[in-house]
Order: C-alpha cells, then structure tokens, then sequence
C-alpha cells in the first residue's frame, strides 16, 4: 500500500496519501471508530485482490455494521436483566413430557413478539418456566427486540416505592417501554392489593400499546380470581387482557430439578443404587 501513497499528485489533484488522511477524520469525525481502524487492512486486501470500488465500500462499512449491531446486543442484553445464561437451545425436551413441544418451537419464531401477543407458562415449580421465559427473552433481545425481564415480586416493590416517591408514572412508563416484557414467578409470593393494581396497570398498558407481556406463575387460570390482592375483579381483569391476545402454555410434568433426587429415590428403592466406592 505505502508504495502507491507515495505516488506523486497530478496538479489540482489529492494525493492519495492525503486522501486516506481525509477519509479517516471522516470516519473518525462520524463516529465509524471500526471502519477507521479497519481501513488500512481493508484497503490492503481491495488491492492485493483487486476487489471492485464497490466491494470494497461495502466490505469498510460492514466491519462497522458489525461492530454496531454487537455492542446494540450488549447492550440490549444489559437493559434486559437475564437472571441467567441459559439459551432456548439448552431446554430438554425429552426432561419434560409435560410440555407442548410444537407450542414451544413455534413461540422460538418470536412471531408472537410481531404480533403483541402474551405468554402465560403456567405449571408447578421446577418444571423449566423460568428457563423458558429466559430462553425467549434472550432470543428476543438478539432479533433485536427491546426486552426486560423481572419478577413479580420485584414489580410489584419497584411501583411501590415508585408511588412513594411520587414517581408512578415514569416507573409505568418504564414497564410500558420494551417490546418483550417477562414477569416471572407471580404466584410465589402472595401480592398485596396495591401490587396487584400495579400489576394490572402494567398488563392493561402494555395491552393497549400492543406489546408483549409474558408471566410466568404456579397459580393455574382457575384459581387466578382467589390468588391476586384478594381481588377477583383486579385478577380477572388481568386474565382478560392477557388471554385476549395470548397463548397459554401448561406444564404439568415433573420437576427437573428433583430430577436427580427422585432417581436417586427409584433407585435406592429398587436396590440399584451405585455406591460411591463399589467395586465395578
Ligand atoms: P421453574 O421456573 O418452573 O421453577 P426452572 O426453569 O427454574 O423451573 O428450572 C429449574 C432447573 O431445572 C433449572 O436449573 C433449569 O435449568 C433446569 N431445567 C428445567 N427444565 C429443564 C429442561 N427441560 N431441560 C434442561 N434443564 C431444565
Ligand atoms: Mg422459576
């Protein structure tokens, strides 16, 4: 490359040595730190390979393309809470014959995000609710989607602090923002009357903007009027909005995580049980 940048500038012409100065304040100037530090290599590899103008520019913007779109990842993942890494990939679905695998795989196309649609996983502990919920809420984040992930419990003190301090309603705009908004283990804990308004409040705007809400809980849809603040108006008013536009998934299989235990059981029941230092 330095060879061709020495070559000498026709008169009212820019030297190329001047031009590759100009273009990267340019890109330093708009911000594109990637391309800039990828020019030289990019530039390299159009000359060695004789690449086209064209293929050249689109290959120095892909590089900040890229780049872009990787730290809007991070940081939409950082502003969605995962409590966990796990990954839609990583549910087993032959751990779990109590689910609807189909229903599953087709929530996995993220449509139901498109098309504002809410997600009720009902089923008792351990039984991958809250992988779940995690799995599409990641996945939801890398299709670019803006998601929050939280719990019921952590809502419901967030608002009341929130109408404490006289912040409700920027703290409702915070719940009404992302497209994908998950709400885990609503049941777990009893919710007071206020939270179960604010509950609701969230439910009903999200419901109105169009966007997704999903909840994960252990109180199936019959018993929801008795669970929630008491109210059976408040909870049928929330089931309303939710099964409206919803989809209700019920597992009712076995606890993955009593898994090992109940294997142990099995086999210490059947005399199978392998002793740590039996001989083999
Ligand atoms: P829940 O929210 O229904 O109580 P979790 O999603 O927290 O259950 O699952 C409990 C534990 O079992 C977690 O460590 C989770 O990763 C694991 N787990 C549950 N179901 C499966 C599954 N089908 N495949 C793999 N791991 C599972
Ligand atoms: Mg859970």
């Amino acid at each position: 490359m330095n060879g061709d940048l020495q070559a000498p500038a026709e008169p009212g012409t820019v030297s190329e040595a001047e031009c590759y100065q100009r273009l990267r304040a340019h890109l330093a100037f708009l911000n594109l730190a990637d391309a800039a530090a990828a020019l030289p290599r990019v530039l390299d590899q159009a000359r060695t390979s004789k690449l086209p103008l064209i293929n050249t520019l689109e290959a120095l913007l892909a590089v900040e393309v890229t780049a872009t779109e990787e730290r809007k990842l991070t940081s939409r993942l950082r502003f969605a809470c995962l409590p966990s890494p796990w990954r839609l990939t990583d549910f087993d679905f032959s751990a779990q014959p109590g689910i609807d695998e189909a229903l599953i795989r087709d929530l996995a196309t993220l449509r139901f995000i498109d098309e504002g649609a809410n997600v009720l996983l009902i089923g008792p502990p351990g039984v991958g609710k809250t992988m779940l919920a995690v799995g599409l809420a990641r996945a939801g984040a890398e299709a670019g989607h803006r998601v929050y992930f939280t719990t019921a419990a952590d809502l419901a003190a967030r608002c009341r602090k929130a109408a404490i301090e006289g912040r409700w309603a920027s703290q409702m705009r915070f719940y009404a923002g992302p497209r994908f908004l998950a709400i885990d283990e609503l049941g777990y804990l009893p919710l007071a009357a206020d939270a179960a308004a604010a509950l609701f409040q969230v439910i009903n705007t999200r419901y109105t903007n169009g966007s997704s809400t999903l909840i994960t809980t252990n109180v199936g849809i019959g018993s929801w009027a008795t669970a929630f603040g008491n109210d059976p108006i408040v909870a049928a008013a929330m089931l309303d909005r939710l099964l409206h536009r919803g989809v209700v998934v019920a597992i009712d299989g076995p606890s993955y995580r009593l898994r090992s235990h109940q294997a142990r059981a099995e086999n210490l029941r059947t005399g199978t049980e392998v002793k740590p230092h039996a001989s083999r």
